[in-house]
């Protein structure tokens, strides 16, 4: 039994493109002050370096 852990996720914001790792994205962009699209830009699969990395496939 291994102890859960928190799912984070990159998330990436369609405005301005500043990314952040938080479980669920943000309602508005700390950085662009707006209420953008976030999208999921973290890696998965051991290609691109497993979780924690921005899978470049999906820029
Ligand atoms: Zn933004």
């Amino acid at each position: 039994m291994s102890t859960p852990t928190t799912p984070q996720s990159i998330w990436k914001c369609g405005e301005c493109g500043y990314t952040l790792t938080a479980p669920i994205p943000p309602k508005v962009c700390p950085q662009c002050k707006k209420e953008c699209e976030f999208k999921d830009v973290g890696c998965y699969t051991p290609d691109c370096g497993g979780p924690g990395n921005i899978d470049p496939r999906l820029k």
